[in-house]
């Protein structure tokens, strides 16, 4: 199939790509755009040309499926010099997405017109790599080097009225194709090719030390990251006289990185996340509307999840056991929204507009219409199993009843009504309204349209859905008890939180396993052991954790868990470095001096071994999936790609 095609208006000829769905910039459509650029530059009665693509987005991107295989030309480097040497005026005329390499192939055009609504970007340091055909060099020198600096180290899009006003479009259009004919006719004056990579960023341009500061904060907030680095140094290289330079230091970056271990680990992690919302044995079709929901429980979780529903323009019904609970359950929400607009995420008006699609309540009976509801009641499986009898009574026969229960049978909770096929566990993470990742637990009795909705909802509300199995703890918290269990006895091993808080921190998790455990509270596992039978405990991995509890040392709730908390921060206190000692000592636990890297590896054992199991029984459909839990759920650093991804390679 031909993928690129020339037609001629006159003076103006116009290049169309067409390589659908996204118009991937695979070799085809490299080879056809050079071929047509040539074709242009020799037709003496062609002074201009527009490159435009059909279908619903412009170039949006290096062909995925290219990526690690051996590069076959024209290279895209190749293609964008010589765009750019084209002596004729090129219009790059841009809808939907211009990112990566569609990108860099409009900036090597000497002029850029877009629809409203196009979204400009170079995500490739998402990816793990530096753009390689010359976006960070010609990026600082059509827009500026701070601006160039935010777009390609933080690798967010930016839309057509900020893309207008830096200057990286020259005119927003109405109707593309004509619009961008009109305005390749009034450039073809010669001097208009202008905007050539030859010409240098003058040095009283920028600041300076402009490079530095990036990188501190890039030491800082992106800790661990090779690529935002290589950016900046890709950049930086921009602003030097020599423009060859710059550009062979742009291409060693980009051909370096793209081979490191941290790109393949953030390219697994960005295919499993676009794979997991995927249910291999459903028809995706089935899944119905969801236009409003009904949450059981106002605290911590119910507040977050009606929070989140809202802010996607559904009603939300709040049921609560009093109305001061309700009250207080819309105080969290209300005080959520403000810091939110405080923090600039979104205005007043906006907040005040998401509180009133909440309704508080205290009768069942107003979740008579609702199509979907969501438990967030107490973690006792009694109660949920009285909630969910009385929602089977309140819902009308179509709803569909989820409980974000952490560990308990879903089931059994199922069982409790005449609908166990309509009946899924929606296991958000803290806060809800934040955390992308969901788990949706997949019982034996629920029904594909149940399952399939579900699934749809949450993507299309922006979260990343998962499906897992219906075991204690799912896929996360399974895994995570794992972890903590090893690093419960690690804890006796080297006698301290700190080493072993460390040492996981170094290996890049977001937070120890002490410090987790003393945000979230030490008495949400005390309790979840002492709900299970003997042998499900190991003998003393947690015995230091029961201690603390029954002392009153629940977390920073109480001021004091494993850590003490006070004005300057976390301190280890001698009370619990004793304890630790006399349990290791009556444990028959051994003190060993242990490395960083030793600890760390023996807590990713401890996870790559829980999730074989987790696969082998099925609870988790693709190994992709558990990295993707655990990357979105518990702050495993995204750059290694998730336990599985680690333990494989
Ligand atoms: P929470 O104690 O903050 O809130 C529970 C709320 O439910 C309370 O406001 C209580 O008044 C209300 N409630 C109790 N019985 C009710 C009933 N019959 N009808 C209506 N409301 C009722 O608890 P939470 O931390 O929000 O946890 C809620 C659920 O979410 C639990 O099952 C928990 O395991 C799960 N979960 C919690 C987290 C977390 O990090 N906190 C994360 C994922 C899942």
């Amino acid at each position: 199939m031909t993928v690129t095609t020339i037609s001629k208006h006159g003076e103006v000829a116009v290049i169309r790509i067409d390589n659908p769905p996204v118009n991937a910039i695979s070799q085809a459509v490299r080879q056809g755009l050079k071929d047509a650029v040539s074709t242009v530059e020799s037709d003496p009665e062609v002074k201009a040309a527009v490159i435009l693509c059909a279908g619903r987005t412009f170039m949006a991107g290096a062909d995925i499926s290219e990526l690690g295989k051996p590069p076959v030309p024209p290279h895209l480097n190749d293609l964008t010099d010589h765009i750019e040497c084209c002596s004729k005026p090129l219009v790059a005329a841009i809808h939907g997405h211009a990112l990566g390499g569609g990108l860099e192939i409009a900036l090597s055009c000497s002029h850029r017109v877009a629809l409203p609504g196009t979204r400009f970007g170079l995500p490739e340091v998402s990816l793990g790599f530096v753009p390689g055909a010359g976006g960070t060099q010609r990026l600082p020198r059509l827009i500026g080097v701070e601006p160039a600096l935010n777009m390609a180290v933080e690798g967010k899009p930016v839309g057509t009225e900020a893309a207008l006003s830096s200057g990286l479009i020259d005119q927003i259009v109405d109707d593309l194709e004509p619009d961008a004919i009109e305005f390749a006719r009034k450039v073809i004056d010669p001097g208009q090719t202008a905007r050539k990579l030859d010409q240098a960023i003058a040095p009283d341009s920028f600041d300076p030390n402009l490079f530095d500061q990036w990188r501190a904060m890039c030491a800082k907030r992106k800790r661990g990251l090779d690529a935002p680095m290589a950016v900046i140094d890709a950049i930086e290289a921009a602003t030097g006289p020599d423009v060859e330079a710059g550009k062979a230091t742009e291409r060693a970056l980009s051909l370096k990185l793209r081979k490191s271990p941290q790109s393949k680990a953030l390219r697994h992690i960005f295919a499993a996340e676009r794979a997991s919302s995927k249910i291999d044995d459903i028809d995706q079709t089935v899944a119905r509307q969801i236009a409003s929901v009904g949450v059981i429980g106002a605290g911590t979780m119910g507040a977050g999840i009606a929070q989140f529903f809202a802010t996607n323009g559904v009603s939300v019904t709040l049921v609560e056991i009093s109305t001061e609970a309700a009250a207080a359950g819309i105080d969290r929400i209300r005080d959520n929204l403000s810091q939110s607009a405080k923090r600039g995420k979104l205005t007043q008006d906006r907040a005040a507009e998401i509180l009133t699609l909440v309704h508080p309540t205290t009768d069942y009976a107003d979740l008579a219409e609702v199509d979907l509801v969501i438990e967030a009641a107490v973690e006792l499986l009694d109660v949920k199993k009285k909630i969910f009898a009385q929602l089977d009574k309140a819902c009308k026969p179509s709803a569909i009843l989820a409980t974000n229960t952490s560990y308990l049978d879903v089931s059994a909770i199922a069982n409790a009504t005449n609908r166990p096929d309509q009946v899924a566990g929606l296991h958000f993470f803290s806060p809800a309204h934040v955390m992308k990742l969901v788990e949706i637990i997949r019982t034996d009795q629920v029904a594909p349209w149940v399952l399939a909705t579900l699934a749809q909802t949450m993507k299309k509300m922006g979260k990343t859905g998962v499906i897992a199995g219906n075991c204690h703890g799912f896929i996360g918290n399974r895994m995570y008890q794992s972890y903590q269990k090893t690093a419960g006895i690690l804890l006796l091993e080297t006698g301290s939180p700190a080493i072993v808080d460390q040492a996981l921190r170094s290996f890049g998790m977001a937070m120890g396993p002490f410090q987790v455990l003393d945000l979230s509270g030490i008495d949400v596992g005390y309790l979840m052991r002492k709900s299970l039978p003997a042998d499900k405990v190991h003998p003393y991995a947690f015995k230091v954790h029961d201690a603390l509890v029954e002392v009153g040392r629940k977390g920073r709730k109480t001021g004091a868990g494993f850590y003490t908390y006070g004005p300057d921060g976390a301190t280890t206190d001698q009370m619990v470095l004793d304890l630790i000692a006399e349990t290791a000592c009556e444990n028959g636990v051994t003190p060993a001096n242990l490395t960083e890297d030793q600890i760390a590896a023996r807590c990713m054992d401890a996870l790559g071994q829980e999730g074989l199991e987790i696969l082998d029984e099925g609870v988790a459909a693709r190994p992709g999936d558990i990295d993707v839990v655990f990357v979105n759920g518990y702050g495993f650093p995204r750059h290694k790609g998730g336990p599985d991804f680690l333990q494989r390679q």
